[in-house]
């Protein structure tokens, strides 16, 4: 069954054509919209209208399409519509509605999850860099008990006082208000606050972990 049947087997032309505002007589005569009609000379009836002054002559979705200046390919989806008919199309009308519905909730979802992942990370990132700074603490009281000869302590010391200044910044933008510094940090800059933020840790780690193998 086409579209177009299922449009005919719903809804009667008599229906579409009153619901136009045409009063149809009880005899089935109306006026013709579709010329300058003084007397009913439109035959109106279940399936069909036929006017005997200008010709005019149709079904349902032609009247709406005549109308309405549509296809009757659209005409057919604006009945289904208008009438909220259960009938499936394959380009327009319900489907199409339905589509865009299911697109906007999918964007919807999209949008709350980014921003739970956005939120989430900026969380992440000041407790880590909270705890980068607290590392950079321990490790100035640290240097001041261990060899200062020793290489691999004095890189990682270096690094960490030169990246002091960085993890500062960064919490700062984290801490403070502005949505679209931090977000600009997410976007641009988040490969580089993690790194740095995994080479403090290591280091840190390192630094402690040396002097307290020293001290113990
Ligand atoms: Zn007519």
């Amino acid at each position: 069954m086409s579209v177009f049947e299922k449009v005919k087997a719903h809804i009667s032309a008599g229906t579409v054509i009153t619901d136009y505002g045409v009063k149809v007589g009880k005899n089935g005569m109306a006026c013709c919209p579709f010329h300058n009609d003084k007397h009913p000379s439109m035959k109106v009836d279940e399936k069909h209208y036929h006017c005997f002054g200008c010709g005019a002559h149709g079904d349902a979705i032609s009247f709406v399409a005549q109308m309405e200046g549509l296809s009757n390919y659209d005409a057919a989806c604006k009945i289904i519509k208008d009438y909220g008919l259960p009938i499936e199309t394959n380009h327009g009308g319900s489907e199409m509605a339905r589509e865009a519905y299911h697109n906007k909730k999918v964007q919807e979802s999209r949008v709350i999850s980014v921003k739970k992942q956005f939120n989430k990370w900026v969380d992440d990132k000041i407790h880590e860099l909270k705890e980068c700074e607290a590392l950079i603490e321990e490790a100035k009281e640290s240097i001041l008990r261990t060899d200062p000869r020793e290489e691999i302590i004095s890189n990682g010391f270096a690094y960490m006082v030169h990246k002091e200044t960085m993890i500062g910044y960064w919490l700062d933008i984290l801490c403070m208000e502005d949505e679209a510094d931090k977000r600009s940090l997410f976007l641009e800059e988040r490969e580089e606050v993690s790194r740095i933020a995994a080479n403090i840790k290591r280091a840190g780690n390192e630094i402690l972990g040396r002097s307290w193998k020293c001290v113990g």
